[in-house]
């Protein structure tokens, strides 16, 4: 069976970010997915319940999102609001998704405390960042879900190749 793939909605150029902002991906992997319909949009944190725009959140404490998964952190809104559950919530509709679809692989964005696959920001909202996934990529790891970075797409190009 074809292996599909879910994709933050940003990166397919939706204007879903916390400033009302997208960060459309141009790649030829991603239009070549997109034309053969194996692409799944989600933004977790709007479906979860978020508007547009909202407030700037990050996980606290330089922790990430394997440790909010097991209760070892939270996710804070700029100005102090614990929205740890919605971004539970979030990434446990991605996974759903994912499995409801068929999702073997996942394109998510960067820097975010949802999306973040390779690194995130540590909380004290100044820019500094560090090694580390948002809830939802860390949500999907867990599952067997192979989670990629944006800059990781040539090697996930390969991979999704040898899968077919
Ligand atoms: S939750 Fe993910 S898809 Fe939604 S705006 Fe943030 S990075 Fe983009």
């Amino acid at each position: 069976m074809t292996a599909r793939i879910l994709v933050s909605a940003c990166l397919l150029g939706r204007p879903v970010r916390y400033n009302g902002s997208a960060k459309p991906l141009i790649h030829p992997a991603l239009a070549r997915w997109q034309t053969e319909g194996r692409v799944v949009s989600i933004c977790p944190e709007l479906t979860a319940g978020f508007s547009v725009p909202r407030p700037p959140a990050e996980i606290a404490a330089g922790r990430s999102g394997e440790d909010v998964l097991t209760g070892g952190a939270q996710v804070i809104e700029q100005g102090g609001a614990d929205v740890t559950a919605l971004y539970l919530v979030g990434a446990r509709a991605a996974l759903a998704l994912a499995q409801a679809e068929n999702c073997r692989f996942a394109l998510l964005i960067d820097g975010s405390p949802s999306c973040g696959s390779s690194f995130i920001h540590n909380g004290d909202f100044d820019g500094t960042v560090h090694k580390g996934s948002g809830v939802t990529a860390a949500l999907l790891r867990a599952h067997d879900i192979e989670v990629f970075a944006p800059a990781e797409i040539e090697r996930m190009e390969l991979m999704i190749e040898a899968a077919r």
